[in-house]
């Protein structure tokens, strides 16, 4: 018997699989995570993986226009977004293996053919390719991901894109292989559709479901359980319709309908007999008491119950696009709801806050501003709107307005406070103005300057504080030093430190050589903090990030 927690032992690793038909965005990663919520609640040590079938080796190099923001771990990877919420639904720290792309596959498959591994054999998508993803899932499953150190007992692997993507044949083909590899009763196949509504009555249409169904059992995967996205709950006839024609019992068909908030998704699994359903094809015991799902409900509840508003201006560039900030407004959520607030994140696109080159939406962007509890300027990358997130940073240092900056965020904050505190005239980061008279951001020595990825100062390094009280050491509680996720080139110019401090502006946490910048608190001020590094990677529904923390706590006047 393996270690595992006594109440659930499996004899072996189990797998979740998760599919996706019909059309993107339909909410896979969500389905896996709340499986994941299940499964954990049940006793069992998780992993998880995330499978994108793109060619770019990683997420790091991809513009957040189009595929959302980038979520960097522990270890420095920047990965699929995901992944990011693997981590905090599962309270999980995961590696750059838990993401899988084709570009990793590849590279790792043409490495080993050219060190001559594959013994003179003509090196094919099957079964080269196919292989390696089955033998990196089931090295990757094994690894501990929740801090314990211990083995996990079963993995939940998301294949991302839809079925019958070119581009993901290879990967449903190793999965096809890998249920026969690892036993059947194993594997559990959950795929995740969608049933639109159409017609005058309202009708809740099949026929979607019905035929990436028949794609996936042609590629030779019959799915355990259907998830199915729909407006509203799915009616009886619908589950009958589609148990007859998807070769998946009554039973199996799960409606996957809006909910009030995002963490009820796992409540509603859980009432449809999602667990018990995963459980008896996986052969493990359902415990008859789940203590962390229910205090998973009770957050659920909670989340339904905030009525008062807290208003938090977001100064970003990709603002009609939320899903570009998504860490970030995860952290914000979660602190909002330790403060028993909702959260109403009021987007403005910086460049309306341009005090000199001014947009049509000049005036509005600024009432917004000005209307806000609380404002965020969240990391970023490129001149555009850069100004206007100077402006919002002097706007809330004079007024005393909780301010919070992230990594470029601290960087913005510098600059205004170097242009207006110190009176050093066009002062900028190098990254925006190369002849700036007084940079007061400069590109770090060590970064390389002709390749884009994996070259950032990337991943969790310490930071240990330098000041014996401020605010955001007692929001960390005291602590000694921090373990934060850093994704920068940049950094406040070594040589401006002393002379920014003097003035107030105070940074209250180095790196470990004591010269480079992470932590600034304004002394004087309400809450007035900036990070180099990028808190929202690490914080939890439960455990909200110590900086956002401080804001929100600002933001509706309590105590820090
Ligand atoms: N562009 C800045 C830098 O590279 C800030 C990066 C960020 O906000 N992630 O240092």
């Amino acid at each position: 018997m393996r270690d595992t927690l006594a109440s659930n032992p499996v004899d072996c690793m189990k797998y979740v699989v998760v599919t996706g038909g019909v059309l993107s965005g339909l909410g896979k990663g969500i389905t896996a995570s709340s499986i994941g919520v299940l499964l954990k609640s049940a006793g069992l040590r998780l992993s998880s993986v995330k499978i994108d079938p793109y060619l770019n080796s990683d997420a790091g190099t991809m513009s957040p226009f189009e595929h959302g923001e980038v979520f960097v771990l522990d270890d420095g990877g920047e990965v699929d977004l995901d992944l990011g919420n693997y981590e905090r639904f599962l309270d999980l720290a995961l590696t750059r293996e838990n993401n899988i792309t084709t570009g990793k596959v590849y590279a790792n498959v043409i490495e080993k053919e050219r060190r001559g591994d594959y013994l003179g054999k003509t090196v094919q998508v099957v079964p080269h390719i196919t292989n390696e993803i089955q033998d990196w899932i089931e090295r990757v499953a094994h690894v501990s991901a929740d801090g314990s150190g211990q083995t996990p007992d079963a993995c939940v692997i998301e294949l991302g894109g839809t079925v019958g993507d070119i581009e993901s044949a290879p990967f449903i083909e190793a999965l096809r292989q890998f249920q026969f590899r690892v036993g059947q009763e194993n594997v559990c196949f959950v795929h995740v559709s969608l049933v639109p509504v159409m017609g005058p009555v309202g009708e809740q249409k099949t026929k979607p479901t019905q035929h990436t169904v028949k794609e996936l059992r042609g590629l030779g995967i019959i799915p355990d359980i259907l998830v199915c996205r729909s407006e509203n709950p799915l009616e009886d006839d619908t589950r009958a319709k589609l148990a007859a024609f998807c070769h998946v019992g009554k039973d199996a068909v799960v409606s996957a309908h809006d909910v009030s908030n995002l963490y009820q998704i796992p409540i509603s699994l859980y009432h449809q007999s999602v667990l018990s359903k995963v459980a008896n094809h996986l052969g493990f015991e359902v415990p008859d008491s789940l203590p962390m799902l229910d205090d998973w409900r009770e957050m659920a509840d909670k989340v339904d119950t905030l009525t008062e508003d807290v208003h938090i201006a977001m100064v970003g560039k990709y603002t009609g696009l939320s899903d570009s900030y998504l860490s970030v407004i995860k952290a914000l959520q979660h602190s909002a709801f330790a403060v028993d607030r909702k959260l109403v994140i009021d987007w403005i696109e910086s460049a309306d806050l341009d005090p000199i080159e001014k947009t049509e939406k000049h005036d509005e962007a600024w009432a917004l501003l000005k209307s806000a509890d609380g404002i965020l300027v969240p990391g970023g990358f490129g001149v555009r709107g850069i100004e206007g997130k100077i402006a919002a940073a002097n706007y809330a240092r004079v007024n005393n307005v909780p301010y919070l900056g992230v990594c470029l965020g601290l960087q913005i904050a510098t600059i205004e406070f170097c242009r207006n505190v110190l009176g050093l005239e066009g002062a900028n980061s190098t990254e925006f103005d190369e002849d700036t008279p007084n940079p007061a951001v400069v590109f770090m020595p060590e970064i390389s300057k002709t390749h884009m990825g994996g070259t950032m100062r990337l991943g969790t390094k310490p930071t240990p504080f330098l000041v014996d009280d401020c605010k955001i050491r007692r929001l960390y509680g005291d602590a000694e030093h921090v373990d934060e996720r850093h994704r920068h080139r940049y950094e406040v110019n070594p040589e401006l430190i002393e002379q920014i401090e003097a003035a107030g502006l105070v940074y209250v946490g180095k790196d470990e050589t004591g010269q480079r910048c992470e932590i600034m608190e304004l002394q004087d001020h309400p809450y007035f903090v900036g990070t180099q590094y990028h808190p929202e990677f690490k914080s939890r529904p439960n455990r909200p990030s110590p900086p956002f923390l401080g804001l929100l706590k600002a933001a509706v006047g309590q105590e820090i």
